[in-house]
């Protein structure tokens, strides 16, 4: 499923959404202060997830969006 990671841009509020389409895209919504002044955070977790390379040494690395 196509989980984005999005970032409020009034309360930095970080968190998840399913999004299927371009259009319910424009739907989401902060869910602190439901507003939709929101960005999207590009991270590289579900790359990591889905390719099973495991050998690199990059496992210390923090959790996308996790640290703010
Ligand atoms: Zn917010």
């Amino acid at each position: 499923m196509p989980i984005y990671e999005y970032r409020c841009k009034r309360c930095k509020n970080g968190f998840e959404a399913l999004v299927r389409s371009a259009r319910e895209e424009s739907l989401v919504e902060c869910p602190h202060c439901e507003q939709g002044e929101i960005e999207r955070v590009l991270s590289s977790f579900s790359v990591t997830s889905s390719g099973g390379t495991s050998s690199s040494g990059a496992s210390c690395r923090p959790k996308p969006g996790g640290f703010r």
